[in-house]
């Protein structure tokens, strides 16, 4: 099958943005400001690795320093590409803006199979590459603060924070020169779980208003609603896992890269990750359909589609056959411009990547604040927290045995309201809050302007506005 011929992603983005900027009432320098990206640098390094030295292409875009530090991921694969960078490194800037974390836009890749060398090279590889990077500050805690994306996890940041704090010894705040680090190298409790977490939390929101899932001709709330997943990966696998586990959807199909299992009843979200933990497959899950063509798979009549892997899974190929009524996008862009206008011409609605996925940096923002703060969250006021608690208790109990009304709390309840909060209930709490208020604040433009039709353009203004505030205020 040919697929048409579509904009590039940066191009894509950029499209985006300007069917916003078309509605809002910006001066032309300052929109031409915020679209292009400030600066690309790129870097080729060599390693020595089995006796030869191989060189590697690596990227770190910074697109808006209209607050700084930057922030944004770290990429590891074949397809990372300059085009690709600064496409993910806008949405950074737009993303930040419209969950009010307080960061320009920035983003990085390295151009390399990660399956292809062994934890030990990955590790000289990165260490390498970080050097280039802090040699230039384009890893720093006051400028540019990488994270985890496809293709790098918690093992990754840690190496490139102990890379920054061998090179600036003397720097207290080295810990926040990367967000997304194990618990034990200056990370947060809830970061891995973070931007499944925020899907969770996105969706939960958006099935709060029934004018908004009737939008999308879905009642009722999440319980029973038919799910498929693209992409098992940390996003994929942790928004499917919360979906099942906590609020009762059933996820008909996983499609990976190598397939797609399909299961009507509903797949065991946590089998099918330890199968492919243990397989680098789904090939051979025993409890499911295998179905070879995975992205025929995206065609599925379902109630939720939910994009968690690559950009751009969603084109002018297929775009017309997408059944679900309601797609969330856990991926950054994976659905090109010209996609959007057909799902959006057929009434599909579209939750988009900028507000889907934040969940990740903005606890990556919570780390920031702990590691500069150096203190664990919940610390100072923990105990404050469970006095208060048990005045509550004391009160309600002297009240029932004076009266005679013979109240009591029943033990589990007690012990739950008497014990203050934890590391790990703070994160999740702040990243409801942080998902119900930029999801209100896309929402109110959503219903409230005749001539925005769809969430992806209400999040561009919300975003657009944020930085263009930024910018006004500092005189430029
Ligand atoms: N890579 C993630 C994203 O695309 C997280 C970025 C961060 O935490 O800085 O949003």
């Amino acid at each position: 099958m040919s697929i048409p011929q579509e904009p590039s992603f940066r191009k894509s983005v950029d499209l985006m943005f300007n069917r916003a900027v078309a509605l809002m009432d910006l001066s032309p320098g300052l929109e031409e400001k915020i679209r292009v990206c400030n600066s690309t640098y790129t870097v080729r390094f060599g390693v020595r690795l089995r006796g030869k030295i191989e060189t590697f292409v690596g990227y770190r875009s910074v697109h808006s320093e209209h607050m700084e530090p930057v922030k944004g991921g770290i990429r590891y694969a074949t397809s990372v590409t300059q085009d690709e960078v600064e496409a993910l490194a806008a949405l950074m800037t737009y993303k930040c803006a419209l969950v009010e974390t307080p960061f320009g836009g920035s983003k990085g890749g390295l151009c390399i199979d990660p399956l292809q060398w062994s934890e030990h090279e990955l590790e000289q590889i990165t260490r390498r590459f970080a050097y280039e990077l802090i040699k230039r500050d384009l890893i720093n805690p006051a400028q540019n603060v990488p994270a985890p994306d496809m293709g790098t996890s918690e093992r990754e940041m840690a190496w490139i924070a102990d890379q920054y704090a061998r090179m600036n010894t003397t720097d207290i705040n080295a810990r926040a020169c990367v967000t997304g680090k194990p618990t034990q190298a200056g990370g947060i409790q809830g970061r891995v779980e973070a931007t499944g977490r925020g899907v969770q939390y996105a969706l939960r929101e958006f099935f709060r208003h029934p004018e908004d899932r009737a939008m999308a001709g879905l009642s009722g709330t999440l319980a029973g609603k038919r799910v498929v997943v693209q992409g098992l990966g940390n996003v994929g696998y942790h928004a499917a896992k919360f979906l099942v586990g906590e609020d009762r959807a059933i996820v008909t199909a996983i499609i990976e890269r190598d397939g797609a299992l399909v299961r009507d009843e509903g797949l065991d979200v946590e089998a099918v990750k330890l199968w492919m933990n243990r397989h680098q497959t789904i090939r051979g899950y025993p409890d499911a359909a295998l179905i070879e063509d995975g992205s025929s798979i995206l065609e599925k009549d379902c109630d939720i589609l939910i994009p968690a892997a690559h950009e751009g899974v969603i084109h002018l190929g297929n775009a017309e056959r997408i059944r679900a009524p309601l797609i969330i996008e856990a991926a950054n862009g994976p659905i090109t411009f010209g996609a959007d206008e057909v799902l959006r011409d057929k009434g599909t609605v579209i939750i988009p990547d900028m507000y889907a996925n934040a969940g990740g940096v903005t606890v990556s923002y919570f780390e920031w604040v702990k590691n500069l703060s150096h203190i664990r969250f919940g610390r100072m006021q923990r105990r404050a927290e469970e006095a208060r608690s048990r005045l509550i208790v004391e009160e309600l109990e002297r009240l029932s045995a004076d009266r005679g009304l013979g109240w009591e709390l029943a033990p589990d309840f007690k012990e739950r309201f008497l014990r203050g909060s934890d590391e790990l209930e703070l994160v999740r709490s702040g990243l409801d809050d942080t998902m119900r208020a930029a999801y209100q604040a896309m929402r109110e433009i959503w219903h409230a302007r005749p001539d925005v039709h769809d969430l992806r353009v209400a999040a561009y203004i919300v975003a657009i506005s944020r930085v263009a505030a930024t910018y006004r205020s500092k005189g430029l």
